[in-house]
């Protein structure tokens, strides 16, 4: 398999689809408060983004089998179609040829695939949901996974803040060192190298997590920052953003602890952030650190928690993590 011509086709779907959240949400964030409360603008962003997605990875691999985190039945069972004509109408944005509601809905389900083939993609059309809302940062997260490993990554992070604007792309390839791009503009092709922090002792970290107390347990990471002689307050970001900030050494640390022993996480929460990280230089584990199995199908069925380290302080963090969790 040619690794590049995989990158390619990555960078240039999550930039189309990147184009098409950004529309969506500047629209969203410039309506009146009445319609901030209607959940629909992500719904349709995040069904165009995964349309836009699977229409360009088909035409390049009309094979290749997709795990997405959406599935067309709700805009089947929209009975005046209001939604799907807005979907379909911002698919038509990115993607040549006037598509039509079937082609639409049918680019949609390509996204239905299983995770058990020996190649296949996952996406997240828009990973962040609320922040989407909020009008803050989420992320458009694409990943290849080959014979149950994690082998690219790309981030699309229409938000985030970058050296020429608001805006940008990071891609991680096994073996080569993770790159950051410019979102908006198709001619970067090369990118520039991100690299982790280098500090060797927790105490100089500053860690991220999730925004929402419901998706992540921020009173026991509190606890473990505290364990670590940490003492800036945590830095609060949606989405796969998070992976981003570890990676170009915005943070060192990113605390991800389970609310709910039950909870899976899902494989298109974590492929693209997780090897970005880790081409950047750091080292990503679950809770108790284990390597993240991505051979278990749609979740990481094996794991607990996700802690995503800049590299030389990752062991030093996980002996808090289960010192704190009572599990050392
Ligand atoms: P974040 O932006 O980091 O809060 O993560 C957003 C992701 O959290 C969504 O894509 C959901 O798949 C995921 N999620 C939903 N419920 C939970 C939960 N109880 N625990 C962990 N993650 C969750
Ligand atoms: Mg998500």
């Amino acid at each position: 398999m040619d690794r590049n011509f995989d990158l390619k086709a990555a960078i240039s779907s999550v930039r189309a689809a990147s184009r098409a959240c950004r529309d969506v949400q500047q629209r969203l964030v410039s309506a009146d408060s009445l319609e901030k409360k209607d959940k629909s603008p992500v719904t349709v962003a995040d069904f165009a983004s995964q349309a836009i997605v699977c229409a360009r990875l088909e035409a390049e691999y009309p094979n290749d089998p997709l795990v997405g985190e959406e599935d067309s039945a709700a805009l089947r069972e929209d009975e005046q179609s209001k939604l799907l004509n807005a979907v379909v109408q911002t698919v038509g944005s990115e993607i040549r040829g006037n598509p039509d509601e079937d082609q639409v809905l049918g680019w949609i389900d390509r996204g239905n695939a299983d995770a058990s083939t020996l190649r296949y993609w996952t996406l997240d059309p828009i990973d962040g949901t609320k922040g989407f809302l909020r009008g803050e940062q989420y992320a458009v997260a694409l990943g290849l996974i080959e014979d149950g490993e994690v082998v690219l990554g790309v981030l699309g992070c229409p938000n985030f803040p970058a050296n020429d604007g608001i805006g940008a792309l990071f891609a991680g390839v096994k073996g080569q060192q993770a790159r950051a791009y410019a979102l908006w503009d198709e001619s970067d092709d090369t990118g520039a190298e991100v690299h982790v922090s280098r500090i060797a002792s927790a105490a100089e970290a500053r860690f991220c997590e999730s925004v929402e107390s419901a998706h992540s347990d921020q009173s026991t990471s509190a606890q473990i920052a505290r364990a670590l002689g940490i003492t800036d307050a945590p830095f609060r970001i949606d989405s796969q953003c998070k992976y981003a900030a570890v990676a170009r050494n915005d943070a060192s640390i990113y605390l991800r602890l389970p609310i709910r022993a039950d909870y899976e996480e899902k494989i298109w929460d974590h492929a693209a952030g997780k090897i970005v990280v880790e081409c950047a230089g750091g080292r990503v584990t679950d809770a108790d650190g284990h390597p993240l199995d991505f051979s278990r199908g749609r979740t990481l069925a094996a794991n607990s928690g996700v802690v995503a380290t800049s590299g030389r302080i990752h062991d030093e963090v996980i002996d808090a993590v289960r010192r704190v969790r009572g599990m050392a």
